[in-house]
């Protein structure tokens, strides 16, 4: 048997703390790649996984990327993700999430958690009466920082997609601009709202046919198939809905000088990102592009545990510093050769002390 820890996915991870409870019949992983720049945090996946294996390579896997993430959002904080391996029936009982509430807090902030896939508000309020490393927490006041991630998310996109097309088609005005939209559900259409509010020209594509076709109304959109979105002809292509939708062939069919969106990893394998360099396509990293969300929940998270207050005004400052960062790794891919995708991995290897 090869050792656990020499798996390409491990990475190096800091902490993996496997968690099982008999009586709650809890069973999830808590990975922490680093906590370099502070503690781990990343939302809980609540998931059923046929092979549990694939859950530990979740785990792993997203954590580092929070690593990343975090670091090239410029926060004091590390990377690291939980699961929870659900049952078939997806059964999410108290008594399950208060025994994972205790395995957080026994970690004693170690490890910040927060909404991922299959948990949500509701249920961090529950965790919060076991721990404290808990955020995306309602809001508790006016203009308080906190709550739903997803606004966060789109503002910070909406803001990387107006650098884009300053850099790659020079100029500071998205009238008339096209941009296509995969996927318009909490983080795509907001970004098709912010979009249509400069005179964007939008297409938007989602498999729910009703809510698409009410929002294009709402907007003056067009509706694309979801099939064919991404072989629109456009200025900008922004996947708001799943990952690893970049490989040889859509990349071939693809009809945009501009690739920003939320989605996270939108490529399907690393090279990817230099085929894309290749064919001329300006990419947004998606974890520097999406990190409005994150910037919400610690910022929410650390001032609390500080005992200070934030607002969605110091959240938003933030989230206007994530243009600088997708110029910054643009400038140094046009002037290194190197794909924007790797340039950020550098970078943010560097930030983590793991280049
Ligand atoms: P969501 O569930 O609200 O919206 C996703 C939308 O995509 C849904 O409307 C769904 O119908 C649609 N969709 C699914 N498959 C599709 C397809 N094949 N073609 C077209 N549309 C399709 O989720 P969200 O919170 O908006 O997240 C969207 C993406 O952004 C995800 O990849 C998520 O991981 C990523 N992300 C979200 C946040 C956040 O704050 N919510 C932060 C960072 C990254």
């Amino acid at each position: 048997m090869t050792a656990f820890w020499t798996e390409p996915d491990f990475d190096d991870h800091e902490m993996v703390h496997f968690v099982r409870d008999r009586t709650s019949g809890l069973t999830a992983i808590i990975a922490v790649h680093s906590s370099h720049l502070g503690p781990g945090a990343g939302g809980t996946r609540f998931w059923h996984y046929p092979n549990p294996k694939d859950g530990l390579r979740d785990a792993l896997r997203l954590s580092r990327g929070m690593s990343y993430k975090n670091a090239m959002a410029g926060l004091p904080i590390g990377g690291g993700k939980a699961v929870i391996l659900a049952d078939g029936a997806r059964t999410k009982t108290p008594e399950l999430l208060a025994a994972f509430g205790d395995a957080v807090e026994g970690l004693g902030g170690r490890y910040v958690t927060a909404e991922d896939v299959g948990m949500t508000e509701a249920d961090m309020v529950d965790l919060s009466k076991r721990t404290e490393h808990v955020s995306g927490l309602p809001v508790s006041g006016e203009n308080a920082a906190g709550g739903d991630p997803g606004p966060f998310t789109s503002y910070g996109i909406y803001l990387g997609i107006k650098a884009a097309v300053k850099h790659q088609l020079r100029t500071d005005s998205m009238e008339g601009v096209h941009v296509a939209v995969q996927g318009t559900g909490s983080v795509g259409g907001g970004v098709a709202r912010l979009l249509a509010k400069d005179g964007a020209r939008l297409t938007l594509a989602d498999i729910h046919a009703n809510g698409v076709k009410a929002l294009a109304q709402e907007l003056g959109a067009e509706v694309a198939d979801p099939d064919a979105v991404l072989m629109t002809s456009c200025d900008v292509l922004s996947p708001n809905a799943l990952g690893a939708i970049f490989d040889e062939d859509s990349i071939a069919s693809l009809k945009t000088q501009i690739i920003a969106g939320g989605a996270n990893n939108q490529l399907a394998r690393t090279q990817h990102g230099k085929v894309l360099f290749d064919h001329g396509i300006l990419y947004a990293p998606d974890y520097v592009i999406n990190a409005g969300g994150i910037i919400s929940v610690a910022t929410e998270y650390l001032a609390r545990r500080d005992g200070q207050s934030s607002t969605v005004n110091d959240v938003n400052a933030l989230i206007e510093q994530i243009p600088e960062r997708l110029v910054q790794i643009w400038q140094s891919s046009e002037a290194s050769g190197t794909s924007p995708d790797v340039v950020a991995d550098r970078m943010a290897q560097e930030l983590i002390g793991r280049a």
